[in-house]
C-alpha cells in the first residue's frame, strides 16, 4: 500500500501546463499531443464513486482518458446506511468500499487527501497534507492536474449556529460519526449497568433534532437496538422506565418535505411503537444534561444526535472565485457545468442544479446523486468526442422512510398518471432495498451486488442482531 501511494504522490508532483479551454478534443486525446484527457473527479461519494468506476470502466482501462478520484476518506460507505451504524443495527465494514481496490479493478487512479484549494487558471486542485494518527505525514500538501474537474463532496450538516451542537450533539456525516454515537449509546448503557445509583433521568435519553427521513428513521431504529442490548445481560436497565427516545422538529409535523400523507402514516407508528414526538419545537441550545428549546422548556438527554438540515461543505465558497448559493452549493447549468467554468462540472449534494418548472433546485438526495453521475458519464464521453453537452432533468421516483421491522411508508411516482402512489408494508421495503442495490450495482456490477448481499445475510444470522461494542 506504502509504494502505491508513494507512486502516486511522485505522480501529482509534476505539475501540469496549462492548457486553454478552447483546444479541440478527440477520442480522449488533444490535437497534436499524446497526453490523455484528465478526468478529475473530488468526492467518491454516492454520485463520485458510481461517476469515476464507470468512467474507468469506460475510458480509462481503455486508454481513452485518465481517470482520477480525490477523496479525503479511504473507504466509502453509503450514506443512508449510516442511521443504521449510529444504531448498531449493521457493522460499517461489511459494507464499505475500499478505494484503492475499486480504483485497481475499475480502471481509475485514487489520491488519498482533502481538496482546500483550486487554481483554475493553471488548471489544479489543491489537496491538503495528512497525517496519520501518531502526527507523522502520509501524503505532502500537493496539487493535482485536470482538464476535466467534477465537484461531487457532498453536503454536511447545517447547524444553524445553535448555541452547544458542535460540542455536545453528534452529526450523522461520516462513518466515524455515525459509529461514535454507537459507542457513546453502548457505553451509556454498560456505564448504567454498573454504576452505584439508579439510572440518572436523560442518561439513557435520546434526542433527536430533525424529523426528515434520516431523523425518523434513526429513531424508529433506535428504539429497537437500545431494547436489544439490553436484553444482553444488563439487568438493572429497565428500558420501560430508563430508556426514551424523542424526536424534535421545528416545523408543524414530522416529514415536512414529503406529502402529508406519509408523514401521518409514520406519526402513527411512531406513537405505537413509543417514540416520542415534539413538533413545532425549535432548539435553542444543546448542553451535556440535554436540550433547551426556544419556549424555555428542557428536555433531558445525555445523548443528541443532530439531523436537521444539510448545506454544502465550506470550501466551495473559497474555489477560485466559482459561484455558490447560500448553503454553499456551487451553482450549475442544466448541463452540470458551474456557472462560471466549463471545465468544472459539481454533482449530488455540492450542486445546485435547476429543476424546471420548480423554484427548488435538485433535492439533495441519493437517487438525484445516481442519476447525475450517471448523465456526468454520458457528458464526459461527449466532452472528450467534441460535441454538445446535454440538459439533465431530474426524475423524482418518489420517497420512502423505512421504520425498522415496523414497516416502510412512502409515495412512488406513477409515470403514466403523474401522480404521487402512496405505498406501505414489504412492497415498500423492496423498494426502499432497490436503491441501495441499485447503488452497489453500479460500483460492482450485478454478481457483487448480488454476493455480498448473500454474505451479509448470512452473517447477520451468525451473531447478535445489534453491535455491542
Ligand atoms: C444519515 C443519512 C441518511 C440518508 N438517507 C437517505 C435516503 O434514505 N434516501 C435518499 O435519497 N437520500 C438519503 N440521504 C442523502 C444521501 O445520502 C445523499 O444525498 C447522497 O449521499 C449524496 O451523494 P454525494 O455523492 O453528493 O455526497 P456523499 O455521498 O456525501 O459523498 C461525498 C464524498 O466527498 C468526500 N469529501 C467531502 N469533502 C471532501 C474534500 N474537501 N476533499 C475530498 N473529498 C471530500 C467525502 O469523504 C465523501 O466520500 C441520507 C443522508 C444521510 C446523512
Amino acid at each position: 500500500m506504502a509504494e502505491i501511494l508513494d507512486r502516486q504522490i511522485d505522480h501529482d508532483l509534476v505539475r501540469p501546463t496549462p492548457r486553454s479551454e478552447t483546444t479541440t478534443l478527440r477520442a480522449g486525446k488533444r490535437v497534436g499531443e499524446t497526453a490523455l484527457h484528465r478526468v478529475v473527479v473530488v468526492g467518491g461519494g454516492a454520485a463520485g464513486l458510481e461517476l469515476v468506476t464507470r468512467l474507468g470502466d469506460r475510458l480509462g482501462r481503455r486508454s481513452r482518458a485518465s481517470v482520477t478520484l480525490i477523496d479525503s476518506a479511504r473507504t466509502h460507505l453509503w450514506k443512508p446506511l449510516l442511521h443504521s451504524v449510529a444504531a448498531g443495527s449493521i457493522d460499517s465494514g461489511e459494507y464499505e468500499v475500499n478505494y484503492l481496490a475499486q480504483a485497481h479493478w475499475h480502471g481509475f487512479r485514487y489520491h488519498f487527501g482533502e481538496m482546500i484549494g483550486l487554481d483554475r487558471e493553471r488548471k489544479e486542485v489543491r489537496l491538503a497534507a495528512t497525517v496519520d494518527e501518531e502526527g507523522r505525514q502520509i501524503t505532502p500538501l500537493r496539487s493535482v492536474g485536470y482538464d476535466t474537474l467534477v465537484m461531487a463532496i457532498g453536503s454536511v450538516t447545517n447547524d444553524f449556529g445553535t448555541r452547544g451542537v458542535a460540542k455536545y450533539a453528534v452529526p450523522l456525516e461520516t462513518p466515524a460519526q455515525a459509529e461514535r454515537f454507537n459507542r457513546r449509546l453502548v457505553n451509556a448503557c454498560l456505564r448504567a449497568q454498573t454504576q452505584p445509583g439508579p439510572v440518572r433521568p436523560g442518561q439513557l435519553h435520546v434526542a433527536i433534532v430533525g424529523a426528515g427521513a434520516t431523523g425518523t428513521e434513526l429513531a424508529a431504529e433506535l428504539y429497537r437496538t437500545t431494547r436489544e442490548v439490553v436484553a444482553y445481560g444488563l439487568d438493572r436497565i429497565d428500558p420501560e422506565r430508563d430508556i426514551r427516545i424523542v424526536l424534535i422538529e421545528a416545523a408543524k409535523r414530522i416529514l415536512p418535505g414529503l406529502p402529508q400523507r406519509i408523514s401521518k402514516a409514520t406519526q402513527r407508528l411512531l406513537d405505537q411503537i413509543g417514540v416520542e414526538v415534539r413538533t413545532g419545537a425549535k432548539v435553542k441550545e444543546v448542553t451535556a444534561q440535554g436540550l433547551t428549546l426556544a419556549d424555555g422548556s428542557f428536555i433531558a438527554s445525555e445523548l443528541v444526535v443532530w439531523a436537521a438540515g444539510v448545506k454544502a461543505p465550506d470550501v466551495l465558497g473559497r474555489l477560485d472565485g466559482l459561484e455558490t448559493n447560500r448553503i454553499n452549493q456551487l451553482v450549475v447549468e442544466p448541463t452540470l457545468q458551474t456557472t462560471r467554468d466549463p471545465a468544472i462540472f459539481a454533482i449530488g449534494d455540492c450542486a445546485a442544479c435547476p429543476r424546471p418548472g420548480s423554484s427548488a433546485p435538485v433535492p439533495p438526495r441519493a437517487q438525484a446523486a445516481h442519476q447525475e453521475a450517471s448523465h456526468m458519464a454520458h457528458q464526459i464521453e461527449r466532452r472528450l468526442r467534441g460535441q454538445t453537452l446535454r440538459p439533465y432533468a431530474y426524475r423524482d421516483f418518489g420517497s420512502l422512510v423505512s421504520l425498522g421491522r415496523w414497516s416502510t411508508v412512502g409515495n412512488l411516482m406513477g409515470f403514466l398518471s403523474g401522480r404521487s402512489i402512496f405505498v406501505a408494508g414489504l412492497f415498500a421495503r423492496v423498494m426502499y432495498l432497490s436503491l441501495r442495490i441499485m447503488h452497489e450495482r453500479a460500483i460492482g456490477g450485478t454478481p457483487r451486488a448480488v454476493l455480498s448481499l448473500l454474505a451479509r445475510a448470512l452473517a447477520h444470522r451468525a451473531g447478535p442482531p445489534v453491535k455491542l461494542h
